[in-house]
Parts: C-alpha cells; structure tokens; sequence
C-alpha cells in the first residue's frame, strides 16, 4: 500500500486522506466488534464483502438520485469516497422489531411494526451511543430543523430501497443504521448518506426461513460470519472475483 495519511481509523475501517483535496480513501478491515467493542474478532474475508456490498447499494442509490459519498472501488478492500463532515448522529430504520428496540419495548423480535420507525443515536462510543430524541438533537444544535427533515427524508427512501432490493433476493431489511455527511458547495450545504452500507450495519433475515444473514451471527454467535455475508453477496450477484473463504482446489476437466 502506498504511503499515505492516515487520518482516522475506526472499529472497522480505516480512512486515508484520498489523491484530490476533497476525497478519501476507505480502507475495509477484517476486524469486527460488537457490544460497544467489548467483543471483538478478525473474520477472513469481511473487509472485502463489505467494500463490495456497499459499494452495490451506494451505487444503487446514486441511480435512483439518492446523495451519497461513493465515487468508486479502488481494489478489494479500498473505495474512494466523498470527504464530508459527519453528522454525530446514528439514523437508525427500523421494519420489524429487533435488538435494542425489542428489548427497550419487551416487543417480541421479528413483530413488524405498524410502519417504518425511525430512531437517532449519538455518535459517542464512550457513553454507547445513546438514543436520543429530536429534542436533544435541536437544543445541543447536533443538526438544524431543516437538517432533521432532509436526513428523514433520506433515511426513508434508503429505507424503501433497501428494502425493495433484498425482498427481490428473499431477504427481509429488518432494520438498519445509517450515518449522514454535510458537503458545501460553495456557501451551500447539503446532506449526503456517508460511511457504509453493508450487513455490518443492517439486520438481514431470510424471508423464508429467518436465517440470519448480518452481524447478529457474530454478535450472538450463531456461526460463520464470512458465509453468512457471502450468501448476501451471492444473492445479490456481487462475488468478489477472488474467493474470499479458502476453498478446495477444483479439478479441471
Ligand atoms: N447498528 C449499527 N451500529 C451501531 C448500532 C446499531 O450499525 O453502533 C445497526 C444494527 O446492526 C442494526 C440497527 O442498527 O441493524 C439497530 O441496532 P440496535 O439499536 O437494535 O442495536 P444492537 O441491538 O445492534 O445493539
């Protein structure tokens, strides 16, 4: 890799300062971490599925006209992105529900809910992103009224999309969490969906027999993780060209 700034690393991604002022690289590690990173693990493969898998559903988004941050794939682990000021929000969508609203509510997972819920957290690992309201988001000034409507607006019809392309390859889009980026034009600003979109962070379940396909394997240990996130891959016809999992040697006739 060539010598480049390092200008933040995170739980699962690396960020390097990108070739023109104004872009970055995202680098995808292998590390996964869940519980606030209380536990942790390096799986095989995963920084490569989610490079590929968020650059599907970021390029999705850029053809339907949803702002985002993706330019585009640099190699395996690598995409270059769209610097941008991250909102300190967490935007959460919920379908059906499932972890931490399931438990805050005592509502059974997988009940759908009466329509899409959407949540806000703030960004802030040492206090375990806290759910916070809308009230604290304009008092603390996080973001604007008008901030607040564009990144509902955003985080529904991401919602919608989602949605639509996992029911077409049998899965259910139980809930998800996505994180918002100001850009200024000039003296304009304007929000764009920023960070990842990838089994990482959304809550995949197979529509017809609720196999997990997202992050809860690793987090309540239900097996490979890898696999899991292949399926996805697979199902959606975005295979890394290599094989990520080590295979067996095939004899060629
Ligand atoms: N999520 C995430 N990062 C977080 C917290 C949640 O990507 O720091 C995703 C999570 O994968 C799920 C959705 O947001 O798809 C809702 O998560 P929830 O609030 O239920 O929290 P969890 O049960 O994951 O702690």
């Amino acid at each position: 890799m060539a010598r480049r700034k390092k200008i933040y690393e995170g739980k699962a991604k690396t960020l390097y300062e990108g070739p023109e002022p104004g872009t970055i690289v995202q680098y995808f590690k292998d590390d996964a971490t869940a519980f606030n990173a209380e536990k942790r693990a390096t799986i095989e493969g995963k920084g490569v599925l989610n490079n590929m898998l968020s650059e599907y559903f970021m390029l999705g988004l850029t053809n339907i006209g949803i702002p985002n941050h993706f330019i585009k794939r640099l190699n395996m682990r690598e995409q270059l992105v769209r610097a941008c000021e991250i909102v300190p929000l967490e935007v959460i969508v919920r379908n059906y529900a499932a972890g931490s609203m399931a438990k805050r509510l005592g509502i059974e997972e997988g009940m759908q809910l009466p329509r899409p819920v959407v949540e806000y957290c703030l960004k802030d690992d040492k206090l375990g992103d806290p759910l916070v309201t809308e009230e604290h988001i304009a008092a603390f000034g996080w973001a604007s009224q008008q901030d607040m409507d564009d990144i509902l607006s955003l985080a529904l019809r991401v919602n919608d999309f989602l949605s639509g392309v996992m029911y077409g390859v049998g899965i259910r889009l139980v809930d998800f969490k996505i994180e918002i980026g100001r850009v200024y034009d000039g003296d304009y600003q304007r929000l764009i969906v920023a960070d990842e979109i990838s089994p990482d962070s959304c809550r995949l379940w197979d529509i017809e027999t609720g196999q997990k396909l997202d992050k809860d394997v690793f987090r309540r240990d239900l097996g490979s993780l890898t696999d899991a996130y292949t399926e996805v891959a697979r199902r959606l016809g975005v295979m890394p060209k290599a094989n990520v999992s080590a295979s067996k040697p095939t004899l060629i006739n």
